[in-house]
């Protein structure tokens, strides 16, 4: 196997039970190192078959892994968030050369593993309830698992996205298939490895690579009892489509336009910073609840204005183990191609004025996928570029005159995923945070989404939440159980 800065990368076969396959009738996708353009991985695809194989697999250690003491349950969880931890610099190294992510220096807070803690302490405290009907009759409720859930993850989600889903449904007593996107995989095969190691019974997690049909196959499968689905409001369609066979419930976590709102008493520096660092750099645009739009009150859309465009020129876009690099690749020539595209048609739209950005980098960089931060001025909300998902370092500003123009503007959009505010009056950030018509909001901050809150959202950005308890308690379905004592 290859080994990059010292990591032998994870063969990128599939992992039913405790089995690896490394031949299918699918054939294989060419996984690509988006900072070289180099190829990275030769990805070996589920087909249908392999999807009925992994829910078969999952299907027959469910049982077991319900019936086990939720103490145990909760204790594997616990030695799987642990190894995880001990493979803090493996998995940063594997996300860094799949996603083009820079390497973040030092331990940090790894989320994943924050994540799968604190929904382990869950496990031993999902309690039912008792229903008050009279002496003569005990009626009681039972949290129920729904039996194998299909996690169907996007390519930037990685490892953080697949514990979202994989973990809570662990602790309810589901078992799982997870498919993440072929055009990431090896970290999320390393989780299922992990997830092994520790001693999570073969069969409880299984994980198969694959594309469209392999989705399909899954969402329609009648042994899946629970989709929770992340990736683009456009799949999702496809998803309800499918799970409607077997009228599969379904969790959806799709895109966002979220929208920062900057008053003009605000701490300007912090909310331009906070929307540079968040929406142009880390992922390079590329991730669904980053503040895409940047709503400026119009006494200092000029300032505003000046210190984005300056912020996004200074940022250093490189690869994602050269040190100072602050910005990597986008995912693919594909989306690279797809990005510089819309940027051009909103050029030529006059959607805005593009003030900074715009191209491909090229010399040293020109192998790998990199698009220069790009920043469109006075853009009409009205317009493509302000309506649409571009997953690229492109963000819009956009002026308001007074506090309703603000939420009515930031509301105009089909998504509703997350939103900001940036304002020293608290009376009128909660206020707008009240009216803004989406799943989460940040008052002055970019909300890090920490694992004991709700994370989802409304409107086209979808429905059902991941982290917190509720996020657990979408894994279970509650049964109530009527006890007549009269007899
Ligand atoms: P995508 O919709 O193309 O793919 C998502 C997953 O669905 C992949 O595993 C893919 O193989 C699978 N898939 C594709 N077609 C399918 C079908 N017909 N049936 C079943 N499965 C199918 O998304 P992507 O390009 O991988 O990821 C980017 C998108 O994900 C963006 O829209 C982003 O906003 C969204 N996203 C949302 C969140 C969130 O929590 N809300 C988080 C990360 C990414």
């Amino acid at each position: 196997m290859p080994t990059v800065r010292g990591i032998q990368l994870p063969a990128a076969t599939l992992l039913i039970g405790d089995s690896r396959i490394d031949r299918t009738g699918g054939g294989s996708y060419t996984q690509i190192n988006p900072s070289t353009g180099e190829e990275l991985a030769e990805v070996t695809l589920a087909t249908a078959a392999e999807v009925d194989q992994a829910v078969r697999a999952a299907n027959d250690a469910q049982a077991d892994w319900q019936s086990l003491l939720p103490t145990k349950r909760r204790d594997l969880i616990m030695a799987f968030a642990d190894l995880l931890d001990d493979h803090h610099e493996e998995m940063s190294v594997l996300r860094s050369v799949e996603l083009g992510a820079p390497k973040k220096q030092g331990k940090g807070l790894n989320m994943a593993v924050e994540y799968m803690r604190y929904f382990a302490g869950w496990v031993d405290k999902l309690e039912g309830s008792t229903i008050p009907l009279g002496t003569s009759v005990l009626n009681y409720t039972v949290p129920e698992p729904y039996g194998t859930v299909a996690a169907l993850t996007p390519w930037n989600g990685g490892v953080v996205s697949a514990t979202m889903k994989v973990v809570p449904a662990l602790v309810a007593g589901n078992c799982v298939v997870l498919k993440p996107s072929e055009v990431a995989t090896l970290a999320p095969l390393r989780f299922g490895e992990l997830a092994l190691e520790a001693g999570i019974p073969s069969g409880v997690l299984n994980v198969i690579p694959g594309g469209v049909s392999a989705g399909e196959a899954l969402v329609a499968h009648p042994g899946i009892d629970k989709i929770s689905f992340t990736g683009s409001t456009t799949t999702a369609r496809q998803v309800m489509a499918g799970a409607a066979t077997n009228l599969t419930p379904v969790i959806l976590e799709l895109g966002g336009k979220s929208a920062n709102i900057v008053f003009a008493d605000a701490d300007i520096d912090a909310a331009v910073m906070t929307t540079v660092f968040t929406a142009l750099a880390g992922m390079s645009g590329q991730g669904c609840v980053l503040p895409t739009r940047l709503l400026v009150e119009d006494s200092i859309y000029d300032q505003v204005e000046e210190l984005t465009v300056a912020a996004a020129a200074a940022l250093n876009v490189g690869r994602p183990f050269d040190p100072g690099v602050q910005a990597g690749p986008v995912i693919s020539e594909v989306s690279l191609d797809r990005i510089l595209d819309l940027i051009s048609s909103a050029t030529q739209r006059g959607d805005g004025t593009l003030l900074t950005g715009g191209h491909r980098l090229e010399g040293d960089l020109s192998s790998g996928f990199f698009v220069r931060p790009t920043v469109f001025g006075n853009v009409d909300n009205a317009s493509p570029v302000a309506r649409d998902e571009i997953f690229g370092p492109v963000i819009s500003l956009i002026r308001f005159s007074d506090e309703a123009d603000a939420i009515h503007v930031a509301n105009d959009s089909t998504y509703g995923l997350g939103g900001l505010v940036f304002t020293r009056d608290i009376a009128r950030g909660h206020r707008v945070a009240a009216a803004l018509e989406v799943g989460s909001v940040g008052i002055n901050a970019f909300a890090p989404m920490p694992p004991s809150a709700p994370f989802g959202g409304v409107k086209h950005s979808g429905f059902g939440r991941e982290g917190g308890l509720v996020g657990v308690r979408e894994f279970v379905q509650d049964k109530n159980i009527y006890v007549d004592l009269s007899t």
